[in-house]
């Protein structure tokens, strides 16, 4: 396994592989890796010739300078996880390597940006945009691959490539859980014994829309008061939202007769954590 640390030497490795033919499979993340990334490890295996994974806890996504200096860094045991997982390559540059004058925003993300996770994390997509943006200009991949974990983020990428005609695949995946229904996610190291039981009450209102849909509630107000019901009833978290969205356009509906997100972000002591669910899938 290839270890490339800068912009020029990624680009290089990437116009050989894509040279001669082969496809490239691209999973970025910022390390901390959990069995949800090494899922989307595994489905790009199976989709691509060659695997690429950027390890890069990206600042101009953080609007919070205490979350970036806290967000889990455990590069060693990275490696060696994308090694076992039969990776090709891992580009894991510095900062000063993707923002060589200085942390700007290139690009302005779009409406899809401003509810949910945008509403409280103002400036965050912008970051998001901007890092994708320029990895996929250094990595050049034919597919890129992303949780369904990071809905939003999902959805805004999406968008990305159809905006800025960018001539990659975007390949979504399904939330992968800890056995007792917790989302996984770099974040959870932070939690205590304690606040890791209390999260638990994400992915219970997760289950408890779900139950609810299939057994014919459509409503979504008495659908979002049912899961703050659940919500309030745990001790412990501090709730930042939880909303019932067009599973596409991201827009509020009044009723669940189309595919329809349901997302919850919620911090957990110091933790923010989040999770969804799409509702009826398909149209
Ligand atoms: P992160 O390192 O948190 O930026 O995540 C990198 C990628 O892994 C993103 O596309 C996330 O959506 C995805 N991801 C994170 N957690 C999970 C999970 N529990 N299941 C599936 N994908 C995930």
């Amino acid at each position: 396994m290839e270890i490339l640390r800068t912009a020029k030497e990624m680009q290089t490795w990437s116009e050989k592989t894509r040279g001669a033919g082969h496809s490239l499979g691209f999973v970025p993340t910022m390390g901390a890796l959990h069995e949800g990334h090494l899922s989307l490890i595994r489905l790009a295996r199976a989709q691509s010739d060659h695997v690429v994974v950027s390890i890069f806890v990206n600042p101009t996504q953080f609007e919070d300078q205490e979350d970036l200096k806290k967000y889990p860094r455990d590069t060693d045991r990275d490696r060696d996880l994308c090694d076992a997982e039969g990776v090709d390559a891992v580009f894991l540059p510095t900062a000063e390597e993707m923002y060589p004058d200085g942390y700007k925003i290139d690009l302005k993300a779009p409406a899809l940006a401003n509810c949910l996770c945008g509403a409280t994390r103002p400036g965050h997509f912008d970051g998001v945009v901007t890092i994708v943006q320029k990895l996929f200009k250094i990595v050049q991949p034919t597919r890129a691959f992303f949780g369904e974990k990071d809905y939003q983020q999902l959805a805004i990428i999406r968008w990305l490539v159809r905006d800025q005609n960018i001539p990659i695949e975007i390949v979504g995946a399904p939330i992968v859980r800890e056995k007792d229904g917790l989302a996984m996610s770099s974040r959870n190291r932070r939690l205590s014994a304690e606040e890791r039981k209390q999260a638990l009450v994400l992915s219970r209102s997760v289950k408890a829309m779900q139950t609810l849909v299939a057994g014919g509630e459509h409503d979504v107000g008495k659908l979002l008061k049912l899961a703050k019901d659940v919500l309030h009833s745990q001790a412990g978290i501090k709730l930042d939202y939880a909303e019932i969205r067009d599973a596409v356009t991201l827009q509020t509906i009044e009723k669940v007769d189309r595919p329809a997100l349901y997302a919850v972000a919620a911090f957990v002591g110091p933790v923010r954590l989040i999770d969804n669910c799409v509702l009826i899938r398909g149209r």
